[in-house]
């Protein structure tokens, strides 16, 4: 089975920029060459793709995801998640441990990997817990995690409060070159919250969490970074002092990565004014101030990547109180879109925003990406001027949780392929 897509702009970040057609023959990427020059192949096993106008890139990487599988199947399931990821143009996504039982061996890491295989395709890397049962007080086995598929480590969902255990935690980790991903956040100074401290807040007579509540996290793990020389990757970056401390902490020369989400840059705390609780995660939306340093800090390089946090929730968990509904949304299927309004507003370049979508999560977990001739064939094609209105009621995620719903976005996944097979196809039809 040989397919040659024709004629798309091609974009893989410090590589390529321009119209090629791209042939890919047993899985792999067999040629890449300017527009016209391969010459058509004849046989009954060759489709040919017409991608004039579209964008291919190296596949998307979705470097934090919440699948519930296992134990809470009634959210999300590896299938389901996956086909979600595929949907949003994502060929493969690293998923937290915060599962029922919590991946903390390499029992439930096999597991996953194993529903995985099942699924449409789509890879999922694991990531195992940093603490059993991430109780946070005795270190999961990180040999054992890595010997059976898990990328990196995190307790995401909790932070790692006791200092001396996120010491151990990076020195174990860094011993075995697993990336250390962090949540951080200084319970006590969060004190319960439920949105950002402020007068939005304070009018909606919810209790706030300030900013330092993240950032004081942020800094004492860049202080263990330096202490250590582990890799630390700070997860969803929501505060301007965040971005500040990230940005001081990598000019030292410490091995920090972060990412933001999509929510971050996108919303601001006035998408809880309605008490909604589609618009309530952890870290809490935050104000304008915080946006537009989350936008500088992706626009400088301080924010290497963008990964959505997508956070499944059943009506059960979210159609409740603002005080008692579960953190999170869903995002696999709007990422990309919300991605490129940043394109379309000049934070980033198309390229720029290809890189934190695909080839710095990928560089961060040494995973495999880039298209080069012989590599596996992970590819995704987008329609930038595709206008679309987003219907969570038709999203492959079984969750429905998500502030977006309704909006009108610019720009799709039309084409997604892992290893040569095709996991989701949206292209016009043929006349
Ligand atoms: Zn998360």
């Amino acid at each position: 089975m040989r397919i040659l897509i024709r004629g798309a702009r091609l974009i893989d970040p410090g590589f390529l920029d321009g119209r090629m057609d791209v042939l890919i023959q047993d899985a792999r990427v067999a040629d890449i060459q300017p527009e016209g020059v391969i010459k058509v192949p004849t046989g009954n096993d060759i489709t040919i793709y017409e991608a004039a106008g579209y964008i291919l890139t190296p596949g998307l990487i979705d470097m934090h995801v919440h699948f519930r599988e296992p134990g809470q199947e009634y959210k999300e399931t590896i299938a389901s998640g996956c086909r979600a990821a595929a949907a949003g143009g994502f060929t493969a996504v690293c998923t937290m441990p915060n599962t029922r039982p919590v991946n903390d061996n390499g029992q439930i890491t096999r597991f996953i990997l194993s529903q995985a295989s099942k699924a449409c395709g789509v890879r999922v890397y694991p990531v195992g817990a940093i603490s059993k049962s991430l109780d946070g007080k005795s270190l999961s086995e990180f040999g054992e995690l890595k010997d059976a598929g898990a990328v990196a480590v995190t307790d995401d969902g909790k932070p790692v409060t006791n200092s001396l255990m996120m010491r151990r935690a990076m020195e174990y980790a860094g011993g075995l070159g697993l990336p250390v991903i962090s949540h951080c956040e200084d319970m006590d100074l969060a004190h319960g919250g439920s949105m950002n401290e402020g007068t939005v807040a304070t009018r909606m007579g919810l209790q706030g969490i300030p900013n330092a509540a993240e950032t004081i996290m942020v800094l004492r793990d860049i202080a263990l970074c330096e202490l250590t020389g582990a890799k630390l990757h700070i997860a969803h970056v929501s505060t301007r002092e965040s971005v500040r401390a990230i940005r001081e902490a990598k000019r030292c020369g410490i091995a920090v990565t972060a990412e933001t989400a999509p929510h971050y840059f996108t919303l601001t705390e006035d998408a809880v004014r309605d008490y909604s609780t589609h618009a309530k995660m952890n870290p809490p939306l935050r104000t304008q101030q915080d946006v537009d340093a989350i936008c500088e800090g992706l626009r400088d390089g301080t924010l290497d990547v963008i990964a959505t946090d997508h956070a499944p929730h059943s009506p059960v968990e979210k159609d409740v109180e603002f005080d008692n509904a579960a953190n999170g949304i869903i995002g696999l299927e709007t990422s990309l879109a919300l991605g490129l309004r940043l394109v379309e507003s000049g934070v980033l370049s198309l390229t720029g925003l290809i890189e934190k979508m695909s080839t710095r999560p990928a560089g961060i977990l040494r995973l495999t990406s880039g298209l080069k001739i012989g590599s596996p064939a992970d590819i995704t094609v987008i329609d930038p001027d595709r206008v679309w209105t987003v219907n969570a009621g038709q999203f492959q995620s079984i969750g429905r949780n998500t502030p977006f719903d309704g909006w009108t976005l610019k720009g799709k996944a039309v084409l997604t392929m892992v290893n040569g097979v095709i996991v989701f196809d949206q292209r016009p039809k043929a006349e």
